[in-house]
């Protein structure tokens, strides 16, 4: 061939990479040991597990199959090495992080050859995003090391990280996974993902060469039957961090329900790639390509539903299917090759079968004419229109290259279809109209919002998942959060365990204790306020008479009877009638939810507009302050001068989240790109809370003022022990100019009607304040639809302390983090 016939044809040549400096590699290492305190051990089942190079099917290396004593012996390393690494000053941590992203970059080459053989991805994509992704990962995070300790005070590492990971990122996710863990001070036992170990174990070569502490990081390889379950199940884990998929990632929740166990989980997609008839064209064409052929589509944010306005959708098609003839799949080490291998026969067979259905279900397949390799597993890219929304190929993450496209009219319908998923992860918007685009983009249900680009990540914007794509995020301050505790958590932890009679705080003393009720002060008197003059038990709080009222439900702003038609007693701590309340059911559950949903307005308006409400609220709280003070010694038995520094708490408290509703607002990242990531604080929708029944009051305006301040709307559950100060709380609702529906009230068996509002699929949070075991069956319960929880596993806080009653904590809980990319320029 001459250069004449090169311009004839304008065929590309073969651009391999070569691969032996990794073969090479590999040969000297195999079979791969475990890698145990920067040790290589031998698995204790003696046996080993094949990886496959996918692209052409043949055996690439042995690794060790690891098993429940090499969890064992991983994890104790772990913990051993976290006594000291937990304590190290952030500097020092930083040191040894910034160690490794320089070694990521020596060994670039390589790890990106090795990437490309175990996985199948082409090395184009391993080379310009994978490796330097990772590198970039351990560069931020050295910086947060470095800051910790100035950035996040107050909080403690969590301790030994159990670490899941999935093939198709693999060291990527590695870097996700261990960069943040590391940076926090915890110790970390990572799995990766049964095909693809061989960068993690290059990646433990690393970790020995700049000399890291011996247990920091330890690395499994193996069958998710033996290391992942017995790792998720471990009790000397503290946290375990999954990325996989949402079956998957619904187990791990179920199983490490009420075990204290923090967990974070990176789950499916089935992003939209929204396109308006505006949009330019050929950059939509260039932006579908990166959305779904980008990793053969094994990518869990891949914009897999392609929806276009209906005037231009025949001509975007025809564009695509222009550019798709011309796609180059093939050898994944050749430079010029656009899409590489599928990972396994298993995953490709998956593939085949659901574009089968959707040929089945009536939508038009289309393919490019050319032929995909014999050898090896590929799939070649692969269009679906005329998809009705409800179809599987439309619901269903496929995890491979196929498209399904559909059409829509109108913003207001693009929204609806982008939003008709059970998933949440990404979505990416096309339109020249940037006010049409920052419209949009909020109004999406998704962790990442790419507008006019799209599979963009960076280390300095957080990435995870709204509704079933998981909850917690990773990359960005706000993934920090996933890896740490308040660090008097666990002091006030260990003083409840160690203290015999249990009692953490003034309000346990009071309901628990003997002795009750207490007198009113001078000062109250001298102020001329009218205080009931209150004795011991034989005085004058027994001749109290008791206050015949039957508060009722509060849903959709309006007092409504119990569906049940039964009241149930309030009885004070001598176990004497004070009180009815109705006793709420699953119908009044989910009528509340219902009004919660239908209150979601609330969000969209200003955050000035719900503050102005919180200081009403407050306000006329402080109006009652002598009725809700003795409200609270009638059920409590409290001193009164301690029932009114509760009120007063609950106002300050109040005040609290009305400064905070316009001033917790977000960031913007500068990733290295040309444009801004907009990081923005949304309310997670509709939240679910039980009360604690320490502080009747304080404790019910803690859990709602931060919520209703973010824009959530909310169905409580009071106290059950003391439900009264909450009821009476609608009154003052009623005459703040609350909307209707923002906050609802379900009174009854606290842990019964939990179970219900847990269950529900239209609750997108759980709080719960209450026993252990009643936590465990919200974690569990929850799995569900995958709703975000917080819970106290029992143990009590004192609400009345600044710190563990009120601030970031709440908020945090109150909001999920959405990034919106927004790239200028010409
Ligand atoms: P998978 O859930 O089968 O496996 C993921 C990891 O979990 C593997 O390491 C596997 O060995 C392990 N595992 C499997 N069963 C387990 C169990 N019962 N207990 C503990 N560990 C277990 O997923 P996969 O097929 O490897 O990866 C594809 C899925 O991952 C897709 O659904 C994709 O959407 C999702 N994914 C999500 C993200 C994200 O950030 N949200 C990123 C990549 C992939
Ligand atoms: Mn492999």
């Amino acid at each position: 061939m001459n250069v004449m016939d090169i311009f004839e044809t304008m065929e590309y040549g073969p651009a391999p990479e070569s691969a032996t400096p990794a073969l090479q590699w590999i040969k000297e290492h195999q079979p791969f040991g475990l890698f145990i305190n920067n040790q290589w051990v031998v698995p204790a089942s003696g046996q080993y597990l094949e990886s496959i190079n996918p692209a052409n099917g043949k055996p690439l290396a042995q690794v060790a199959a690891a098993n429940s004593a090499d969890v064992d012996a991983a994890v104790a390393a772990a913990r051993a090495a976290f006594e000291s690494w937990g304590k190290a000053p952030g500097h020092v941590r930083a040191r040894y992080m910034y160690a490794i992203a320089r070694h990521i970059q020596k060994h670039s080459r390589l790890l990106a050859v090795l990437e490309s053989l175990d996985n199948g991805k082409t090395i184009r994509e391993t080379r310009d995003l994978d490796i330097p992704l990772v590198a970039r990962h351990f560069y931020y995070h050295a910086g947060w090391a470095q800051l910790m300790s100035s950035e996040l005070p107050g909080y403690e590492p969590v301790g030994v990280v159990g670490q899941i990971i999935p093939w198709n990122f693999p060291l990527l996710m590695l870097a996700w996974k261990i960069a943040p863990a590391l940076a926090m001070g915890n110790t970390v036992v990572l799995k990766p993902a049964r095909y693809t170990s061989l960068t993690a174990l290059k990646f433990a070569e690393i970790v020995q060469e700049v000399g890291l502490p011996a247990g920091v990081v330890n690395i499994l390889t193996g069958e998710a039957s033996q290391v992942g379950e017995t790792l998720v199940r471990h009790p000397d884990v503290n946290k375990i961090a999954f990325t996989g998929s949402t079956d998957v990632g619904r187990s791990i929740r179920r199983a490490t329900a009420g075990s204290g166990k923090k967990l974070s989980l990176e789950l499916g997609g089935k992003s939209p790639f929204v396109v308006f008839d505006d949009a330019d064209l050929d950059s939509v064409v260039e932006g579908v390509v990166d959305a779904i052929w980008f990793n053969q589509g094994q990518v869990c944010c891949a914009g897999s539903r392609l929806l276009v306005q209906e005037d231009v959708a025949d001509s975007l098609i025809s564009k695509l299917r222009v550019r798709m003839e011309k796609l180059r799949l093939g050898d994944p080490l050749d430079k010029a090759v656009d899409m590489g291998a599928i990972v396994s026969p298993g995953q490709l067979k998956e593939i085949q079968r659901l574009v089968a259905q959707g040929v089945e279900e009536g939508a038009d397949m289309w393919q490019p004419s050319w032929a995909c390799p014999t050898e090896g597993y590929f799939f070649p890219p692969t269009l679906f229109t005329n998809v009705s929304p409800a179809t599987t190929i439309a619901q269903v993450e496929i995890f491979g290259p196929v498209l399904v496209s559909m059409t829509f009219r109108t913003p207001a319908e693009a929204v609806a279809l982008a939003n008709n998923t059970r998933y949440g992860l990404a979505a990416s918007v096309w339109s020249e109209n940037i006010n049409l685009a920052l419209d949009v983009a909020p109004k999406i249900k998704a962790g990442s919002v790419w507008i006019n680009c799209t599979n963009m990540f960076d280390a300095s914007s957080g990435f995870g998942g709204y509704r079933e794509s998981g909850f917690g995020r990773e990359g960005g301050k706000e993934g920090l959060y996933e890896y740490v505790r308040p660090a008097w958590e666990a002091h006030e932890r260990s003083k409840q365990a160690s203290s015999t009679n249990g009692a953490a705080t003034p309000g346990d003393k009071a309901l628990h204790g003997t002795q009750p009720v207490l007198s009113g002060d001078d000062d109250e008197q001298a102020n001329g306020h009218n205080v009931w003059r209150v004795g011991d038990e034989n005085g004058v709080m027994a001749a109290l008479p008791p206050i015949d009222r039957t508060p009722k439900m509060f849903i959709k702003g309006k007092q409504v009877r119990p569906d049940s038609g039964y009241s149930r007693d309030v009885v004070d701590p001598q176990q004497r009638v004070i009180g009815q309340v109705g006793e709420g059911n699953r119908k009044d559950v989910r009528n509340a939810v219902e009004a919660a949903h239908a209150a979601s307005g609330w969000a969209a308006g200003t955050a000035h507009n719900r503050a102005q409400i919180l200081y009403y609220i407050a306000e006329n709280l402080e109006v009652r302050e002598n009725e809700f003070a003795r409200r609270i010694v009638q059920q409590t038995g409290r001193p009164l001068a301690d029932a009114h520094e509760e009120v007063q708490a609950a106002i300050a408290r109040l005040f609290s989240y009305a400064a905070w509703a316009d001033k917790y607002e977000g960031v913007v990242h500068r990733p290295p790109l040309r444009g801004v990531v907009l990081a923005m604080n949304e309310a997670i929708g509709v939240i679910g809370m039980a009360c604690p029944d320490e502080y009747p009051l304080l404790g019910f305006i803690s859990l709602v003022a931060p919520a209703i301040a973010m824009g959530n709307t909310v169905i409580v559950i009071p106290s059950q022990q003391a439900p009264l100060s909450a009821t009476d709380c609608y009154q003052v609702f009623e005459t703040s100019d609350l909307p209707d529906g923002v906050v609802n009230i379900v009174t009854g068996e606290r842990d019964a009607l939990c179970q219900v509002l847990a269950d529900h699929e239209d609750v997108d949070a759980m709080w719960y304040f209450g026993s252990a075991d009643g936590s465990k069956q919200v974690e569990l319960a929850s799995a569900g639809n995958m709703k975000r929880t917080w819970v106290n596993y029992g143990h009590a806080r004192n609400w009345l302390d600044s710190q563990q009653g009120e601030g970031e904590e709440f908020l945090r809980e109150s909001t999920q983090v959405k990034n919106i990319w927004v790239p200028y320029g010409e």
